[in-house]
């Protein structure tokens, strides 16, 4: 995982070469560059010889173009109360916004503001959608509206009466009549004499007349205690309410290279890298420029600024002005540029005593355009690869030949240890010119193909060896056995501890099949350890189908000592064996 973060960090397989310093010629480092992707490929050092070159310096303008977008946050305030500048409605406010924006973007002072901004962005904001808010363009709006509860009216109808200011009575849900209390709503009562009489209360109609609204059937209404309005909380009886508004703009400032103005070399590393990378990899020369307006503003601000310090004015303002009056250029009125600067060179180069054309460009010499040197160089190496693939005739003198190359050896030493597509990644990687994908893939596939005929014959040996190391500890375990040791243990148990013993043993067998596979590809390769940069690290080669064979081999084993075992196990009798 560690490893993997910094693969993604390097950016080159070249030393980076610093912007900042003169000019560097291109050409000739670019020949540096080709010198140390052939040396030890079947060519050295002083085969590389620059023979012509002409060297350019293209540059370019691109203009940054300032998007102000307004970012509203409202706080309403109850009555006529509240900071800002005033407006008379919303309408009002929105007005002056888009007046604003229309300014700012033709606002000397405000591109100043920016350019400071920017210049403050790693690679000075170039190639990315830099959003920047400025402190100094934030506003405070304050407009009147009518509340919108109330309209206006600083009082609402009654929730609870709805406006009529009685409810019905809560004793006898409007009806005016209750229950007689008397007879118990039975119209009759004792009379006294062991019989009964008509209620003298209700007179027999069971009802009486509601003693809680006394037959009025309503009652005032408590909350608004008649007056059928409530005073308007949401205005707080003013009627109105205070809009609030800050307003700040976001800058979205975005510089896009046109195309067209492009030589094709150029546009070639553009495509291939995009813009940020310009000047992250350090291809280009990156400068943010201002116009002769923003000069003039930050002069200006310098002046004021000056007048000022006398009466002892904040320092910070002071500092900033200074830092930032330097490298400002004249380009053009009211607006930023990015001044976009990259070498570029013709070069003709002798490699190997063949030569080549070549277009070089920016200031890491990356290569547009040049034929693919390395193929030539290596093409030697595969064809040895193709024929040890064929035959076990002269392996010795064709694997020499093979590993004179370090692309070879690279290849060797991570065959077993990456898969073909990440060793495929790693060489376009360290050579990103000269060489095919197509020779690429030939190599690695070839030398996959070699390293598993000259290690067949130890991968046999190493599953007959395998197999009689299977057999030895099985034999002890099951027919010994050692096994009885675990006989009391419960079956579950004694099933997990077999299945770890054959897991151990599997893992053995295929360990002892690429052991074996390296400990022969080392003896074959013994001469190339030794005295060269790029050494062949430990190989280990992959077990392919002998690996396979080896486990296979050593399950069989494990089932037929188990079945033989005087102490057969329980599980052996439940997959239908013994
Ligand atoms: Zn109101
Ligand atoms: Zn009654
Ligand atoms: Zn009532
Ligand atoms: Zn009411």
């Amino acid at each position: 995982m560690v490893k993997k973060s910094i693969n993604k960090q390097k950016i080159s397989p070249f030393k980076i070469c610093d912007i900042s310093n003169e000019q560097p010629n291109i050409a000739e480092l670019g020949r540096e560059h080709i010198s140390q992707l052939v040396k030890g490929n079947g060519a050295d050092e002083h085969d590389v010889r620059l023979v012509a070159s002409k060297l350019e310096n293209f540059s370019f303008t691109v203009m940054v173009r300032p998007n102000f977008q307004e970012k509203l946050t409202e706080n309403k305030i109850v009555g006529n109360k509240g900071a800002g500048e005033v407006c008379g409605s919303k309408e009002d406010m929105l007005q002056k916004i888009a007046v604003l924006k229309q300014n700012y973007a033709q606002d000397a002072h405000i591109l100043f503001l920016l350019f400071n901004k920017l210049k403050k962005l790693p690679h000075m904001g170039w190639g990315r959608d830099n959003k920047i808010i400025l402190d100094e363009l934030t506003h405070n709006y304050i407009y009147s509206e009518q509340c919108s509860q109330c309209q206006g009216a600083r009082e609402n109808p009654c929730s609870k009466c709805h406006g009529k200011g009685n409810i019905p009575c809560f004793n006898c849900k409007g009806f005016g009549l209750m229950d007689c209390l008397y007879c118990h709503a039975t119209g009759r009562v004792a009379d006294g004499q062991g019989g009964q009489k008509e209620c003298p209360k209700c007179y027999g109609r069971i009802k009486t007349k509601c003693t809680e609204c006394l037959g009025k059937k309503y009652m005032i209404c408590d909350l608004c205690r008649g007056s059928r309005y409530i005073p308007c909380k949401n205005c707080g009886q003013t009627g109105y309410l205070s809009v609030q508004t800050k307003i700040e703009f976001e800058i979205l400032a975005t510089a896009t290279i046109d195309e067209k103005q492009l030589p094709t070399s150029i546009l070639k590393l553009y495509e291939q890298k995009g813009q940020e990378k310009l000047a992250t990899e350090l291809h280009a020369k990156v400068t943010l420029l201002a116009s002769d307006e923003v000069k003039k503003a930050t002069e200006l601000i310098k002046e004021e600024i000056d007048n000022n310090a006398e009466a002892s004015t904040n320092p910070h303002a002071i500092s900033v002005a200074e830092n930032n009056t330097q490298n400002i250029v004249i380009v053009d009125n009211h607006i930023l540029h990015y001044l976009v600067e990259i070498p570029v060179a013709k070069a003709e180069i002798s490699i190997a005593a063949k030569r080549y054309g070549a277009d070089i460009v920016g200031y890491q010499a990356w290569f547009s355009n040049i034929d693919n040197f390395i193929d030539i160089l290596i093409k030697p190496a595969i064809v040895a690869l193709q024929k040890i693939s064929k035959g076990p005739m002269a392996q010795q003198s064709l694997i020499n030949k093979a590993l004179k190359y370090r692309i070879i050896k690279e290849i060797f030493s991570n065959i077993g240890k990456k898969s073909k597509g990440q060793i495929f990644k790693m060489l376009k990687f360290e050579y990103p010119h000269g060489l095919s994908d197509k020779y690429a893939k030939a190599a690695i596939k070839f030398a996959d193909i070699a390293i598993s005929k000259i290690t067949e014959k130890p991968k046999i040996k190493a599953v007959i060896a395998s197999s009689l190391l299977s057999t030895v500890i099985f034999a002890i375990w099951f027919l010994v056995p050692l096994r009885k040791f675990i006989q009391n243990m419960d079956v579950n148990t004694k099933f997990y501890i077999d299945i770890t013993l054959l897991a151990v043993i599997s893992f053995a067998s295929h360990y002892i099949v690429r052991l074996f596979a390296a400990k022969s590809l080392k003896k074959l390769v013994a001469s190339y350890n030794s005295g060269d940069a790029s050494n062949i690290k430990e190989i280990l080669p992959p077990a392919k189908n002998h690996g396979i064979y080896a486990i296979f081999i050593t399950f069989a084993i494990f089932l037929i000592m188990a079945y033989m075992s005087p102490v057969s196990p329980l599980w052996l009798s439940k997959i239908g064996i013994g």
